[in-house]
């Protein structure tokens, strides 16, 4: 829709705009979708991009997969994971095992959610090479005008920042930036074409600091990642698949003879490598999410470190939690909706969604945090203390896949 005049000078206004079409934007988009809600999601790529190969999916971001009616569809892409073996190569060659002890994980392509997400939204919905540059508040109406590359505006009635860690919604909303942690992943798919012969598990492999994990997406296709310390080459590292290929096998050198295989064989298009970025739990304790009727969801909000494998069903769970919230303010207003009736649900709904979301994302990314610092840290003081908090608030280490946004029926 295109409108003149209201005080933001020429350009279009629009009712929902989501800024970003990666995992969160996408979310969001079909999560209104499916409630009859239209909203347009601007990306700045120019196609659906999908980096970082595979992701984990544990129970809770199933039940958000099911609300979005895709969760049947991808569960036919990816084998149930039943467990978790591990093994520290610096004490034992011994592994660890534990089955999953509660509902399902697996682990799907990037390039399937992705794919699934953008597949039922209407036509039209994501508008591709749309980069914003920045957002100012409309003096007049207090709408968000969002400036694009192009030179082009567009004022939104409301906005969802759904945009990264990167975040331009982020820096409109006066929200601290994202932290860099110490440590940094690589990531990839190896497929073994006569099939790869692994358990259907979760492996994890220590020494030092680095860690390996492997898991089968399917029978003949496996995700693997190297965490380790972050060092500034890896900048270079990042832009270069083979670099990032050599640098892995490094990395990994005193490991067993099937996980060096494993490397040597990898496609080497699906590689990544990335620094980890996070938001500190007392800064989602504190911080406020909203501004009039803008807010931020996924990464934008919460980026946390991949330890507990949460960043992405976490991502899923705001959709809906932000969907229910919009929905049911948005019928208390009815179809003759003056503008500042309607304006104000939006901020009512945007509030709504920022005090549910709060206490389950800073136990999230203290678990994470927590994690992180366990990992990195070479202080046995600080080893302990880390040990000691996980003991007190998550002996129950994944409780936290237990919860069900679909219970929030507004
Ligand atoms: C190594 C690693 C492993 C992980 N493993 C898991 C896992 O196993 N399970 C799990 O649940 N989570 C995992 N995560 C976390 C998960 O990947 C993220 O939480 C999730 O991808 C976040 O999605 P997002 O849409 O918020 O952000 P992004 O995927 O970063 O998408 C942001 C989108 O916004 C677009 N954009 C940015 N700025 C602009 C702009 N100004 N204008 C227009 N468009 C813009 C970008 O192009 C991009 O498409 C992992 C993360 C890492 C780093």
């Amino acid at each position: 829709m295109t409108l003149g005049g209201g005080g933001g000078g020429g350009g279009e206004m629009e009712e929902i705009v989501i800024v970003g079409g990666g995992l969160s934007g996408l979310a969001t988009a079909l999560a209104l979708h499916r409630k009859g809600i239209a909203s347009l999601v601007l990306e700045r790529s120019e196609s659906l991009r999908a980096s970082g190969a595979a992701i984990t999916i544990r129970t809770n971001g199933w039940h958000a997969l099911d609300y979005l009616g895709i969760a049947s569809a991808l569960r036919q892409t990816a084998v149930s994971i039943e467990g978790f073996a591990s093994i520290n190569l610096d004490w034992s060659m011994q592994q660890t095992r534990s089955p999953i002890s509660r509902g399902e994980t697996r682990c799907i392509r990037r390039s399937d959610l992705i794919e699934a997400l953008a597949r039922d939204l209407p036509p039209g919905s994501i508008r591709f090479g749309s980069y914003v540059k920045f957002i100012k508040s409309d003096p007049f109406s207090s709408c968000p005008i969002l400036h694009l590359n192009d030179g082009s505006t567009i004022k939104a009635k409301a906005l969802v920042g759904c945009d990264g860690v990167n975040s331009v919604v982020l820096d409109y909303l006066g929200m601290r930036p994202t932290n860099f942690s110490g440590s940094s992943a690589f990531r990839g798919f190896t497929n073994y074409p006569e099939g790869h012969g692994f358990e259907n598990l979760f492996f994890l492999a220590t020494r030092g600091k680095v860690l390996l994990g492997r898991v089968p997406v399917d029978d003949t296709l496996v995700y693997w990642f190297i965490t380790r310390h972050w060092t500034p080459e890896d900048l270079k590292i990042s832009n270069n698949q083979d670099l990032m290929k050599s640098s892995s096998l490094e990395s990994i050198k005193d490991f067993p003879e099937d996980v060096t295989k494993m490397i040597e064989k990898c496609d080497r298009s699906s590689l990544s490598c990335m620094r980890f970025r996070y938001r500190a739990p007392w800064d989602l304790m504190v911080e406020s999410y909203r501004k009039g009727t803008t807010t931020v969801a996924g990464d934008a909000l919460h980026a946390m470190s991949p330890f507990i494998g949460q960043g992405g069903s976490a991502s899923l769970e705001d959709a809906i939690v932000l969907t229910e919230f919009l929905a049911q303010k948005l019928r208390e207003v009815g179809p003759d909706r003056p503008h500042q009736e309607l304006m104000g649900k939006y901020e009512e709904a945007l509030e709504g969604y920022v005090k549910h979301r709060r206490m389950r994302l800073v136990r999230l990314s203290a678990q994470s945090y927590l994690m992180t610092k366990l990992a990195e840290t070479s202080s046995v003081l600080v080893k302990t203390l880390c040990i000691a908090v996980m003991i007190i608030f998550f002996r129950d280490y994944t409780a936290h896949t237990e919860y069900d946004c679909r219970r929030l029926r507004l």
